[in-house]
């Protein structure tokens, strides 16, 4: 807060006098010394009075300004923007002013601060730069000692320079994001090599060099996004890549099935944001989540969209890529080792085999509505090897519609949960044993399925058997051995 004596009674304004009248009244040197100060605007200067010193008069015919030789009437005044009192006569000073005042026109009396309307500053003139000093007439000669420290300070070439800047202020809008980057520009522009262009003169080398500059800055602060892979859950099995790009995102948002571990590889103050996904709790809609992507990449931030596995492989990759490239924001999208290829690793189980399995399906049993037989049950029947994401919660009718469509019950099947992490569970049986699945509970993480001929070549040496007479619910104390 300011106290009431900090307060200023006249308050500082820059008024637009372009093509507008301004009338200044007296013929002596208090009117002269007006009009010069006047004539550093684009104001047309009315000049009234019924004798002109001649250095005066000869100066505004100079100038350009209107000279009107009689003595003051207030209809000069009609329509003028400002009007000065200068006739270095109290009395006719005051009915320039009351007349001013009558057509409300704010009025100043040379010297005469209590007949004033408003106070002309000391002016340091580096046009369209303007600094204007002012003691609301207390100290017209302090005004003038700031007015010469300011101009030391502000060098000759700054006007000029703010007038490349004028012609810099659409393009820097639109390709620079506002804030930082904005700023950073605007910095290196008053600072840098464009003022020093601009300061030796050759206003070719300032644009090339501010050209140079907005290129640059635009290109390294476009916002941008990554749709990354962050592979199955394993903080290694992320490629280099999407490391890289982790360590320079300004925000994640990564999918609930991406393990902190792996988050944890970008930098510690990037914005994290969990866009939940999680079968039956979506934190966030997908349009939603398009929106976001957009709207962070306008802000010029560099985002990675880190979704598990591949990001094209089930992860609705298709919508944002398609939303991002509506909006014409610059993206990539980072593969990654998608889920099938990490259980079948965890199993030492080859996708194709020499002379059993030449083909591989990525599939999802979540479309398996109605009677229809999936277009992929062909394939199944003809060898290839079929691996079911999100296929835990249907696997029973994903084993019925094979073996309606012919597959035999006894085609080896092995299951995965968490593959890649620590706390993988490998399952294994037969077609016919499947179904079991959607009864074991224990089975919280991630699962997927791979079906095929191939699936026989696996090593099974860790894992334990699917067969639906292995009961979920722990069993009685050693009886026997279920096996
Ligand atoms: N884009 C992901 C798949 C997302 S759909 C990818 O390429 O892997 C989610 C499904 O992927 C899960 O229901 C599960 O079937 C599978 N999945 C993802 N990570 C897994 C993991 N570590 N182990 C087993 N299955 C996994």
């Amino acid at each position: 807060m300011t106290t009431h004596k900090d307060r200023l009674s006249a308050f500082p304004v820059f008024l637009r006098v372009e093509d507008r009248d301004v009338v200044i009244v007296g013929g002596g040197a208090e009117a002269f010394a007006k009009a010069r100060l006047l004539a550093q605007s684009s104001a047309r200067l009315v000049l009234v009075s019924g004798r002109f010193d001649a250095d005066y008069a000869a100066w505004a015919a100079i100038e350009g300004a209107r000279l009107i030789e009689q003595a003051f009437s207030p209809t000069v005044l009609e329509g003028a923007a400002l009007v000065f009192a200068a006739t270095g006569d109290e009395a006719a000073d005051r009915a320039v002013v009351e007349a001013a005042r009558a057509l409300h026109i704010p009025v100043n009396a040379v010297d005469r601060p209590e007949l004033c309307d408003f106070f002309t500053p000391a002016l340091v003139n580096r046009a369209p730069v303007a600094v204007a000093i002012g003691t609301e007439g207390a100290g017209p000669v302090l005004a003038q000692m700031i007015r010469a420290h300011v101009e030391r300070l502000l060098p000759p070439s700054l006007g000029a320079l703010a007038r490349l800047a004028e012609t810099y202020r659409g393009a820097v809008e639109r390709l620079l994001p506002k804030g930082d980057a904005r700023r950073g520009f605007w910095r290196d522009f008053f600072d840098g090599a464009p003022a020093r262009g601009i300061a030796a003169g050759d206003t070719v080398a300032a644009r090339a060099a501010a050209d140079r500059m907005l290129e640059r800055k635009a290109a390294a602060r476009a916002g941008h996004v990554a749709l990354v892979g962050a592979g199955p859950g394993a903080e290694d099995l992320i490629t280099l890549r999407a490391q890289r790009l982790l360590m320079a995102a300004d925000v994640i948002i990564h999918d609930a099935l991406v393990p902190e571990a792996v988050v944890a590889l970008g930098r510690r103050d990037a914005t994290r944001i969990a866009a939940g996904k999680r079968k039956g709790c979506h934190s966030r809609t997908q349009d939603e989540i398009n929106r976001l992507l957009v709207s962070l990449a306008r802000q010029g931030k560099r985002v990675v969209r880190l979704k598990a596995g591949d990001p094209l492989v089930f992860g609705r990759a298709g919508e944002e890529l398609a939303a991002l490239r509506e909006a014409g924001v610059s993206h990539e999208v980072v593969p990654g080792v998608t889920a099938a290829l990490a259980a079948a690793a965890d199993f030492a189980l080859p996708l194709t085999l020499r002379g059993v399995s030449s083909s591989l399906v990525f599939t999802t049993g979540h479309d398996l509505g109605g009677d229809t037989l999936p277009d992929w049950a062909r394939l199944a029947i003809d060898g290839a090897t079929v691996a079911v994401y999100m296929g835990r919660s249907v696997a029973a009718g994903v084993a019925g519609k094979l073996i309606a469509a012919g597959l035999s019950p006894d085609t080896a099947v092995a299951v995965v949960e968490n593959a890649s992490l620590p706390t993988r569970r490998l399952l294994h049986g037969t077609l016919a044993d499947l179904p079991s699945l959607e009864a074991r509970a224990e089975l919280a993480g991630p699962v997927m399925t791979i079906i095929g001929d191939a699936v026989a070549g696996a090593d099974f040496a860790h894992s334990i058997p699917l067969a639906a007479r292995a009961p979920a619910l722990p069993e009685p104390v050693p009886t026997g051995d279920a096996r």
